[in-house]
């Protein structure tokens, strides 16, 4: 650890060694190793919700699935945000593998739908708490390595009864689905290579998932970047091979690749291309990928659409119940509404990673500088209104002073599909963010939120003021 510990207070001293001691750990930007962000206490979250949320994985799996498939959908999508030039470049991807034909039909998605629970301000009943969906991420969803560490770490510290802090299976869920994967792609002495960001922060994360591959199934498990794949790979006969090595790459996993900045050359952009066109079995593929895309969610909200993806009216009933509101950006209406309460909405471009959303004033800012036909690659969505409960943050090896703090819930996800057969499709464990009730954006390696663990109740806490 590179900060003290505070040795004046011994139970937090141990309670930090025992989350390094189960290697909930980050790399910082010299990459050097410190403790997660973590919160002193779990928080309470309802358990209903908790269940709900659980209860939708399998649905939204089967969603994202006939989307991927849906290739006049994903055509009028990419069209809405081609002014978007990264949105336009990994549509072109899209494009080139449907004009040539994908060579892989086997897809697979280690996926996480987020959300808060939320109340409407205006309403005053106590405890009407509704569960509605952040955004669902398809690709380089992360924690799934640490996060379930973060759960027996509550656990351990605060010895509640089983069930209060339910297990976490996340990264068994994930090393099912990549075995699996890979024992479809059936070569023996192929690899699973995991794409990461230059400077890659949540390497112990991977660690996790690398050494449950090998002890469970013997899977060897190689890293690169873009940049490094493009030098190191190529395609024998459709088949993605490391040439420092010659190993074959079953499974490719991305933890990179969501945002411009993992694409700093046009040869990193190739590689993708190549990965594409391989046999490799991509987590995600170029479809599952942009069924991701945040105008996919908010195009999921519009009734007719919804009815073609899902024709069963159960199913659109059960996804409804955890949508948000989106808003069409031209309409007159819907701009005036801003302009007079900016604080009810929330400005999305189509980006992953945190920090690119708009808030407050500077949603009408923004805005101001999109023209009506760059807006069309931007999402406007209601702003939720989560439950704040109270907490202390441990950082840096200090304990914050308590504060008003409010949860994130996410959901892994795995999903093994060969075109509407869906092989596995399973929630996969979860993984509870915390921040100050007054951080407007969640990032973890970013130091605005910690990582944390439900602790399921049949009521909220009342609202502290
Ligand atoms: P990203 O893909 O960058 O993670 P998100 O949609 O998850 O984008 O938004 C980032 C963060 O912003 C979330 O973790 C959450 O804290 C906050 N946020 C996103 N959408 C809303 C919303 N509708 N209301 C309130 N906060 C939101
Ligand atoms: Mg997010």
């Amino acid at each position: 650890m590179s900060h003290t510990a505070p040795l004046n207070n011994p139970a937090l001293y141990h309670a930090l060694h025992h989350a390094l001691a189960q290697g909930i750990a980050l790399l910082d930007t010299n990459q050097q190793p410190y403790h997660a962000p973590l919160t002193r206490y779990p928080s309470a979250f309802l358990q209903s919700a908790f269940q709900q949320a659980v209860d939708l994985a399998p649905l939204f799996n089967q969603v994202i699935n006939r989307v991927a498939q849906h290739d006049t959908f994903l055509t009028e999508v990419l069209q809405t945000t081609e002014t978007d030039a990264f949105s336009a470049q990994l549509g072109q991807i899209y494009t080139q593998i449907q004009t040539e034909g994908i060579s892989q039909p086997t897809q697979l998605g280690l996926f996480r739908s987020d959300y808060f629970m939320h109340q409407e301000p205006t309403d005053n009943r106590i405890d009407n708490w509704v569960l509605r969906q952040i955004e669902f991420n398809t690709i380089a969803a992360a924690f799934a390595g640490l996060s379930p560490e973060v759960t027996r770490w509550h656990q351990l510290l605060t010895q509640h009864p089983a069930g209060l802090l339910p297990d976490n299976l996340a990264l068994q869920g994930f090393v099912l689905a990549l075995t699996t994967a890979w024992q479809i792609y059936g070569v023996d002495t192929a690899v699973i290579c995991c794409i990461v960001q230059p400077n890659e922060r949540n390497r112990f994360d991977q660690y996790k998932l690398e050494a449950a591959l090998w002890h469970h199934a013997g899977i060897r498990v190689r890293y690169k970047t873009l940049e490094q794949l493009y030098e190191a790979t190529h395609l024998r006969h459709n088949r993605l091979i490391l040439t420092d090595g010659g190993d074959e790459v079953a499974v490719a996993y991305y933890r990179s690749g969501y945002t411009p900045k993992d694409y700093p050359t046009p040869q990193a952009w190739a590689a993708r291309l190549r990965i594409e066109r391989s046999n490799a079995i991509k987590c995600p593929s170029i479809h599952y990928h942009l069924s991701g895309l945040k105008t996919v969610q908010s195009r999921l909200t519009q009734p007719e659409i919804l009815a073609q993806l899902v024709p069963e009216a159960k199913q659109r009933q059960r996804l409804q119940a955890c949508f948000a509101q989106f808003y069409a950006l031209d309409s007159p209406t819907v701009q005036q509404q801003v302009q007079a309460a900016p604080e009810q909405f929330v400005l999305k471009p189509q980006r992953e990673g945190g920090g690119n959303n708009y808030y407050d004033k500077e949603i009408i800012a923004q805005l101001h500088r999109l023209s009506p036909q760059q807006q069309t690659a931007w999402v406007l969505m209601q702003r939720l209104n989560p439950p704040t409960t109270r907490n202390q943050l441990l950082q840096q090896g200090v304990c914050s002073e308590e504060m008003a703090v409010v949860s994130e819930l996410g959901i892994f996800a795995v999903c093994l599909a060969q075109g509407d057969t869906l092989l596995l499709n399973q929630a996969a464990g979860h993984l509870l963010r915390t921040k100050p009730a007054t951080a407007l954006e969640g990032g973890v390696a970013a130091g605005f939120a910690a990582l944390d663990s439900p602790l399921l109740v049949a009521q909220m806490p009342e609202r502290p003021v």
